[in-house]
């Protein structure tokens, strides 16, 4: 017997390195009107560095502002967390074991090291009872996102004592896959970002995207998926973090990238791009849009 158009195109998938978890998936791929896409991991590499550290006050130096955030994000599987333990080490720095530590997704970590309550994430985060810090801290991270960067807020017992730059580099084929989904679907794909809007704006400039929902927490994107869903849309969603997998579930469909993946981005997602590239994203949905044609 021949092979069913969609088991065939299961297979086709594999080849194309997608992991497509059921034929039902591999159905609805096809039917994807509009396509969300995550930026950190995503669409750039996932492999952040830290370009810059600016220290606030007179609490710790510049070594000190990093070893403390090195030592409470350590635990965590974070792009940007991997970047700035990198930077650490990278310096010799000693980094303390974290006691208690937790993460929010969507802001960052908390952590107690040597006694002390060390919080590292997005501005305007850090939860309760931390300092605002005032214009010291809006100026520098205005001045890191001003350059395109991500601005990471690092406080020691509630005082923001320095901000780190973070820069990613836009994935290969980026600008082609954002191209493609666009002529399969009849929609530009959108970005999906729990970073800065200036960051993400300049990112979607580069790939093409016109489309920028900035500063989500994950509950955000799935309310931005569910909004279009009730239009009618049936949204794909493409992402990699553990903050992208309630919008993974939500979708009409998901596709996880699977080397920066979490492991609950690629347990929730219908798909996982195993080989990781971008441009087997459109592969997949034509490979669907084909198979459909011969099932009829
Ligand atoms: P994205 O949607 O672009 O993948 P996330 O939702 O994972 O981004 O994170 C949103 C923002 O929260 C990041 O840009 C960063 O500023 C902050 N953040 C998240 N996790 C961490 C962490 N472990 N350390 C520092 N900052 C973090
Ligand atoms: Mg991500």
């Amino acid at each position: 017997a021949t092979m069913p158009p969609l088991l065939s195109a299961i297979a086709n998938a594999g080849r194309h390195g997608v992991l497509v978890k059921s034929a039902v998936v591999m159905e609805r791929l096809g039917g994807v009107t509009r396509v969300a896409l995550d930026k950190t991991g995503t669409l750039t590499e996932g492999a952040p560095r830290v370009a810059e550290v600016r220290v606030l006050g007179a609490v710790c130096g510049e070594d000190g502002v990093l070893a403390a955030a090195a030592a409470a994000e350590y635990p965590s599987e974070h792009p940007v967390a991997r970047a700035v333990v990198a930077l650490a080490e990278e310096r010799g720095l000693r980094i303390d074991p974290a006691e208690d530590f937790s993460s929010e997704p969507g802001w960052g970590v908390r952590a107690v090291v040597g006694g002390r309550d060390v919080r590292v994430g997005r501005p305007g985060g850090g939860g309760a009872g931390v300092a605002s810090g005032g214009e010291r801290v809006a100026d520098a991270v205005d001045e890191v996102e001003g350059a395109g960067r991500t601005a990471v807020v690092v406080w020691v017992d509630g005082v923001p004592v320095g901000v780190l730059g973070v820069a990613d580099r836009v994935r290969a084929g980026a600008g082609e896959a954002v191209e493609a989904l666009g002529r399969l679907t009849g929609s530009v794909p959108v970005l999906l970002t729990g970073d800065n809007a200036r960051a993400a704006e300049r990112l979607a400039g580069e790939v093409g995207i016109t489309e920028v929902r900035a500063g989500l927490l994950p509950q955000d994107k799935v309310a931005a998926v569910r909004e279009w869903e009730a239009a009618g849309e049936k949204v794909l969603v493409v992402g990699d973090g553990v903050n992208d997998a309630p919008a993974l579930a939500a979708a009409h469909s998901g596709i996880a990238m699977g080397r920066a993946g979490s492991d609950l981005a690629l347990e929730t997602a219908d798909a996982v791009a195993v080989r990781d590239e971008l441009a087997t994203v459109p592969a997949v949905v034509a490979l669907s849009r084909r198979a459909r044609r011969l099932v009829v």
